[in-house]
C-alpha cells in the first residue's frame, strides 16, 4: 500500500537510499560560496593556489574523445605506465565507484576497508548495495591487520588500501601491501589508492601492476597539482581491467577543458608541481614540530601527505581548537568521529602565510 505522506519518488525510490548519508566532503560542510570570504580553508587537503590556465575553447561543439589522446599520453609518461594501462576518470572518485560497479554483484558482494580510512569506498559500495568487511588498521602503529585480512579471504571482491592513508598521512610498509596482493591472488583486486603519492614518489606501488594482475592503483589531480576543481583522476591497471572498467564508466567523461587543462597540467606545470610539494612538505615539518610542543597536543601522526592529524588531550580541548579556528575563519577537518581517532583533528598544509595565522590564534588564546 502506497503511503500517502510520501512523494511518488519516496515510494519509487531504492529503499536503502532513503535513510543513506552521503559523502560529508569538506565542501558540503561548508559551502564554498564562503570561499571568496577571507576564509581559510584548510579542511580539504587541497593546495593553497592556483597554475594559469588558457583555455582554447574552439572545438567545443563536438564530443570530446572518450579518452582524449593528449592527456592519456601526458599522463603515460608522467607516471612511467603504458596508455593501455590507464583510465581518465572525473576524480579518483570516479575510479573507485567503477571499480565497485565492475567487480560486485549488488546485494551479492562485499568490499573490504581498512579504517581508519577515506569515506568514499564505503559510501560508493552502499550506494550500489555492496556490502562493507571492516578489518581495522592495527591500532598502535596504523599497519594493516594482515591476520584479519587473511579471515576474509574469499568473501570479498575488493580491498581498498590507502597509502598515504587519508586521514591518517602514513604509508603502509611495502612488505604489507605486498603480503596483502599475495592474500588476495585470485579472490579479490586490491586497490592501492595513491591520492597523495606525489608528496612521497618513491614509495609507489604502480610498478606492481605489471607483476600481479589484482593490483590497481588510483591517483589523482586534485592534491599535489592543485586541481581539485577540474575533477581528474586516473585508474591504472592492466589492460584486461582497463578494458572492463571501459565498459560501466560514461561514454565521454572527461570534457575538452578538462583534458586541456589537465594535459597542459601534466607537461609545462611538472615542476611547478614539483617545487609545490617540496614547500608543503617543509611547511608540514614544522607544523608537526610545533603542534608536538603544545601542551594541548598529546599526539602527531607522521604524514607523507599534505595535512597533518593530531590528537588533542580530551574531547574538550579539540571542541575548544575547531571552535577557535573557527570563529577566526580559519576551517579545518574533525576526524574525531573515525575508529581509532578519538579528539583527533587534521589541519591540511595551506599557505606558509595561512599556517602561521593558525599557530598564532593557537598561540594568543
Ligand atoms: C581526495 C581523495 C580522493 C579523491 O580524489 P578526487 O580525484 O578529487 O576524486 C581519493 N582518495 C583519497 C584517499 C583522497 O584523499
Amino acid at each position: 500500500m502506497a503511503n500517502s505522506n510520501l512523494t511518488t519518488a519516496e515510494q519509487l525510490a531504492r529503499e536503502e537510499l532513503l535513510d543513506m548519508v552521503p559523502y560529508q566532503s569538506a565542501r558540503r560542510l561548508f559551502a564554498s560560496a564562503d570561499a571568496q570570504t577571507d576564509k581559510v580553508w584548510l579542511n580539504a587537503n587541497e593546495a593553497p593556489g592556483t597554475g594559469n590556465y588558457q583555455l582554447n575553447a574552439s572545438n567545443i561543439n563536438r564530443y570530446p574523445d572518450f579518452q582524449p589522446e593528449s592527456l592519456i599520453c601526458a599522463y603515460a609518461n608522467y607516471a612511467d605506465i603504458s596508455q593501455d594501462s590507464l583510465l581518465a576518470t572525473r576524480g579518483a572518485d570516479e575510479g573507485i565507484e567503477l571499480i565497485i560497479r565492475s567487480f560486485c554483484q549488488a546485494y551479492q558482494d562485499n568490499i573490504i576497508i581498512c579504517p581508519p580510512t577515506y569515506g568514499m569506498y564505503a559510501i560508493s559500495a552502499e550506494n550500489h548495495g555492496a556490502g562493507v568487511i571492516t578489518v581495522p588498521l592495527k591500532a598502535d602503529d596504523l599497519t594493516l591487520d594482515l591476520d584479519g585480512l587473511k579471515q576474509q579471504v574469499a568473501k570479498a571482491k575488493v580491498v581498498f588500501l590507502c597509502s598515504p592513508g587519508n586521514p591518517t598521512g602514513n604509508l603502509l610498509p611495502q612488505a604489507q601491501i605486498l603480503a596483502a596482493i599475495e592474500l588476495f591472488k585470485g579472490t579479490a583486486m586490491v586497490v592501492i589508492d595513491e591520492a597523495y603519492i606525489e608528496f612521497c614518489p618513491d614509495y609507489s606501488c604502480a610498478k606492481l601492476i605489471k607483476q600481479y594482475d589484482n593490483v590497481i592503483v588510483l591517483r589523482t589531480l586534485s592534491k599535489a597539482f592543485a586541481l581539485a576543481g577540474l575533477r581528474c583522476g586516473f585508474t591504472l591497471a592492466n589492460p584486461d581491467v582497463i578494458t572492463l572498467l571501459s565498459k560501466v564508466i560514461a561514454p565521454y567523461p572527461i570534457s575538452a577543458p578538462v583534458a586541456e587543462i589537465a594535459s597542459k597540467a601534466l607537461t609545462n606545470e611538472l615542476t611547478m608541481m614539483r617545487s609545490r610539494v617540496q614547500e608543503t612538505n617543509s611547511i608540514k615539518e614544522s607544523l608537526a614540530a610545533w603542534l608536538a610542543s603544545q601542551a594541548w597536543c598529546q599526539q602527531v601522526f607522521a604524514s607523507n601527505a599534505n595535512f597533518v592529524l593530531f590528537r588533542c588531550s580530551s574531547a574538550n580541548e579539540k571542541t575548544r581548537i575547531f571552535e577557535l579556528l573557527l570563529e577566526n575563519d580559519i576551517l579545518i577537518r574533525d576526524q574525531s568521529k573515525q575508529l581509532q581517532l578519538e579528539h583527533c583533528l587534521r589541519i591540511s598544509i595551506g599557505s606558509e602565510q595561512e599556517i602561521a595565522k593558525l599557530q598564532q590564534i593557537l598561540s594568543t588564546q
